[in-house]
């Protein structure tokens, strides 16, 4: 089509099936009241499928090449912003807008997809849900359960703000150029009932010291802890200090940390 030189580094693996691009739009309810952000529309193939929606559409994208292919296609309900999503201030870009519910759908660049995923987060920019296409290694790691080994950290931080859903996966030949991994398109939907949880600070450090070395049990990461007491909260549960941080669901470390909170 053209002689644009897809840069490896910036993740550039533009989408080229047009069925996969109708489903990633489809997979949410848009209506003309939304407002969408779109991460890395490069040529805009995605960019076009939301534009067919008719809701408001921000779209950042890092490469200034990508400048003809997308003043070609913009809309009056579409604003582009040439910047690195990592450097932009999402919260001040949207304040004008008035909408009823807000998204993120990206095909995302794989070299920095949960710094993207955690710069949404931590901007507190209240999304209602997110459809990401992410590496599928990536993808089993998100939407992991309990006694799986790709079960961690990033598991329970997205599950504690997102439902988490996997929806398909997408071979490498639907890329122009193919990347080397294959890929996957998965759902966040935020929660309506969150965790309950006393201490955010206290849960993620609990979080993050239980699974500190993952082929050591609880009883040996969690060592400085008040272990009597964590051991009577796993033994309520049916686990007991010698499992393994893997093995428990959220719940748990929600149920631990809010005791550790009232210490
Ligand atoms: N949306 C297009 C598609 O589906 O074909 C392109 C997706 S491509 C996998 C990822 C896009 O993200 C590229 O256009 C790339 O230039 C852009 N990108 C890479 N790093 C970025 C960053 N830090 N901020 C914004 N866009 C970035």
């Amino acid at each position: 089509m053209d002689n644009f030189k897809h840069k490896k580094s910036l993740g550039q693996n533009f989408l080229q099936d047009e069925t996969i691009l109708n489903n990633i739009v489809n997979a949410i309810n848009l209506t003309e009241n939304d407002l969408v952000i779109e991460i890395g529309p490069g040529q805009g193939a995605l960019t076009k499928k939301i534009q067919e929606k008719e809701v408001n559409l921000i779209c950042y994208e890092i490469d200034e090449r990508t400048r003809p292919y997308l003043e070609k296609i913009k809309e009056s309900k579409t604003k582009i912003i040439y910047k690195d999503i990592l450097q932009a201030d999402i919260q001040e870009d949207i304040q004008n807008y008035k909408y009823e519910n807000l998204y993120v759908i990206a095909n995302l660049p794989y070299y920095i997809t949960t710094p993207i995923i955690k710069k949404i987060i931590d901007s507190a920019i209240d999304v209602n849900g997110m459809i990401l296409m992410v590496q599928k290694e990536v993808a089993d790691r998100f939407c992991a359960m309990p006694g799986n080994k790709s079960y961690g950290t990033l598991t329970i931080y997205l599950n504690y703000y997102f439902e988490m859903q996997k929806l398909f996966n997408v071979p490498s030949a639907c890329f122009k150029p193919a990347p080397k991994v294959d890929s996957a398109v998965i759902k966040f939907t935020k929660r309506q009932k969150k965790y309950e949880v006393s201490s955010e600070e206290v849960f993620f450090k609990l979080i993050h010291d239980a699974f500190s070395q993952k082929r050591k049990n609880l009883k040996n990461n969690l060592r400085g802890y008040d272990l009597e007491k964590i051991e009577s909260i796993l033994k309520r549960n049916n686990f007991n200090l010698s499992n393994r941080a893997e093995q428990l669901p959220i719940e748990i470390f929600v149920q631990i940390a809010n005791h550790l909170e009232d210490r």
